[in-house]
């Protein structure tokens, strides 16, 4: 059992100091790890340096890698859970099972490297969406990191009067992670003079007893969700909305909106509502 754990301690330290020596794209970069925090057996989050040239919009992703034990490549979508103002980069991962990518990064110690491409991209920032009163953002899952970046963004405190949060997730523990960023929101700086509490977060768990319980589209179906988040139904003229979930969650939410007389918008083309998947599969 011991040596079992030495030995994958050896492989992973191999596989990643090879990411520093490997032949990467000349925009490509490896970065230092700064820290990493594991929230659940499946969860955790990392930080990495921030590259001074390496610019983003909050929302946007990026992709993030590692080279296997056998030096191939292995890059993976990952949006940037930080604002675009940071110094640092924060990523909140799910950690999957053999996982090619999950299974090796989710070991990361501070001081490790990490390949981080140079080309932030996204549908989930502002400029995709046309001028609106209220903002609804929806997660499940690890979609809340593109809105722990936007939440923490100037931009959505001055553009919008109301903002309204909802994550959801099966068990209570999966909600740690937003509720810090929830909390950190309260020390940032560039949100001193802004009115952050204009933000209502509406939690939902799926497996657990909870104040709110169920999928939030049911909810949103059902009236539930405006009644208990103590707000009126949607409308298009007023109303914008981001979505970052499953495929699933992203297709039925997107129906609930069009239903509701809102446009699907990207950033040559600014709408009610934009989509990004949280995963692939
Ligand atoms: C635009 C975009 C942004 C993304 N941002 C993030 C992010 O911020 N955080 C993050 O953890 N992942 C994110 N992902 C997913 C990420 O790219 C990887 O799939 C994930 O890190 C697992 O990598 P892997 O190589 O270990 O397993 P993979 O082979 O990539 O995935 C194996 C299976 O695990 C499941 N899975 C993968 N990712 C997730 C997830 N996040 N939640 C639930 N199930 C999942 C899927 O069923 C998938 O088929 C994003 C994907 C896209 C397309």
């Amino acid at each position: 059992m011991t040596f079992c754990f030495y030995f994958r301690k050896e492989i992973m330290k191999t596989s990643l100091k090879s990411v520093a020596k490997s032949n990467l794209d000349p925009s490509d970069e490896t970065v230092e790890v700064i820290s990493i925090t594991h929230w659940t057996d499946s969860l955790f989050s990392f930080q990495l340096k921030r590259p001074k040239s390496f610019r983003f919009k909050s929302g946007e992703f990026v992709l993030i890698g590692l080279r296997d034990t056998t030096e191939t490549l292995i890059l993976r979508a990952y949006s940037i859970a930080s604002p675009s103002w940071d110094d640092a980069l924060l990523f909140y991962s799910i950690s999957v099972k053999d996982g090619p990518l999950t299974s090796i990064l989710s070991k990361i110690n501070p001081g490790d490297r990490v390949i981080l491409k140079r080309k932030p991209t996204g549908t989930l920032v502002l400029d995709a969406l046309r001028r609106g009163k209220r903002l609804f953002l929806f997660a499940t899952g690890t979609g809340i990191a593109p809105f722990a970046s936007i939440i923490r963004d100037p931009m959505i405190y001055e553009n919008f009067d109301h903002i309204i949060l909802t994550h959801t997730c099966r068990m209570k523990r999966d909600l740690a992670f937003g509720e810090l960023v929830l909390e950190l929101r309260k020390k940032d700086i560039l949100l001193r003079d802004l009115d952050i509490k204009k933000l209502k977060y509406f939690p939902t768990l799926t497996r657990e007893k909870f104040v709110n319980t169920g999928r939030i589209t049911s909810l949103i179906s059902s009236g539930q969700f405006f009644r208990d988040a103590g707000i009126g139904d949607f409308s298009y003229a007023t109303d914008k909305a981001m979505v970052c979930g499953s495929m699933e969650f992203n297709k039925e939410m997107a129906s609930i909106l069009k239903g509701k007389g809102m446009k699907e918008g990207s950033i040559s083309s600014p709408g009610d509502f934009v989509l990004e998947r949280a995963f692939v599969g």
